[in-house]
């Protein structure tokens, strides 16, 4: 399968459940109930939902599908030189590789949104873009997860830095970094803990493991990237918001696009985080995550 066929079959339960009944050429007013509740059973959120019905109204445009595409690619991607070249009959490359910024990549989220899994697809992705990679198992809380992400990289063939269970998550990240500088290698990624109510805090856990990286490699980490799931939908931001607030993400990877209806959710996550969503995850394969494209997103829900 290619990636637009993949990327439509992750997007099917939304886009047959709630967008296919749409009747674009019937009395506009009727559309726009119709579009209405679509958008709120896709976990588009109110707020941005009435921002688009109410600019498309006033656009007063006829093709009101057309319309409607257009400004969910401004709400996902509200990036000003891309919408200038789309105005002037551009189409940005689509999709376009994801180059990190610097070397290191902290992924943070939490448990059971996928978030082992997206660093082995990532490890995937970017070997196929010619990387030479290297993951951290830096969740040392969970037994189970620096198992798992050992087990990817023998797949893959990246190599893990490991720690016993209970190992000091900054320190193994600090000793990460500096494998990753003494070898030369590309690009690491450092898994983290994601667990939630328990006496540690783990924001505050997450702040010492991204000054840990910084003190091994001075401007790492480059990026911090979210994983959010989203069969959570909405309810997710919260969380996302406090994840922002401790550790500044640069990104967000939204996964499990193929097993919900509520694939309108990245338009308030990008609301609300203003940061830019990178990847998402379409399935539980190593080859299901594409690099985030909104006009292929929107095709792929609307069409
Ligand atoms: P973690 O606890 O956040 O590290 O989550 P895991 O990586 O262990 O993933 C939890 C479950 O979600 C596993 O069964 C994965 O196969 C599954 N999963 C991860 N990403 C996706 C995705 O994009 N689509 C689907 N359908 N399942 C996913």
């Amino acid at each position: 399968m290619g990636l637009l066929d993949r990327l439509r079959a992750g997007l099917a339960k939304t886009r047959e459940r709630l967008f296919r009944a749409i009747p674009w050429g019937g009395n506009p007013e009727e559309v726009l109930e119709e579009l209405e509740t679509a958008l709120l059973a896709a976990d588009v959120g109110l707020a941005a939902t009435e921002e688009l019905l109410t600019e498309v109204r006033a656009s007063g445009r006829k093709d009101l599908k057309e319309a409607v595409k257009e400004k969910l690619v401004q709400m996902l991607e509200p990036d000003e030189r891309r919408a200038t070249l789309r105005k002037l009959g551009f189409r940005p490359q689509n999709p376009r590789p994801v180059e990190p910024q610097g070397h290191v990549v902290m992924v943070v989220g939490v448990n059971g949104v996928g978030k082992t899994t997206t660093i082995a697809k990532l490890g995937r992705y970017y070997q196929g873009l010619g990387k030479k990679v290297l993951f951290c198992a830096g969740d040392t809380f969970r037994a189970a997860g620096g198992t798992q992400l050992a087990e990817w990289g023998k797949r893959l063939g990246i190599p893990v830095i490991q720690g016993p269970e209970g190992a000091d998550p900054a320190a193994l990240a600090f000793d990460a970094a500096k494998a990753r500088k003494a070898r030369g290698l590309d690009l690491l990624f450092v898994d983290t803990a994601g667990r939630l109510h328990t006496k540690h805090n783990l924001m505050e856990e997450l702040k010492k493991v991204k000054r840990a990286i910084g003190k091994a490699d001075p401007g790492e980490p480059g990026e911090v990237w979210l994983v959010l799931d989203a069969v959570t939908g909405q309810n997710g931001l919260e969380q996302a918001k406090r994840f922002h607030e401790a550790v500044g993400l640069t990104g967000v990877i939204v996964t499990k696009l193929d097993g919900t209806a509520k694939g309108g959710v990245l338009v308030p996550i990008v609301r609300t985080l203003k940061v830019p969503i990178r990847f998402i995850g379409v399935g539980e394969g190593p080859d299901d995550l594409q690099p985030f494209d909104a006009e292929a997103f929107v095709e792929a829900l609307l069409e």
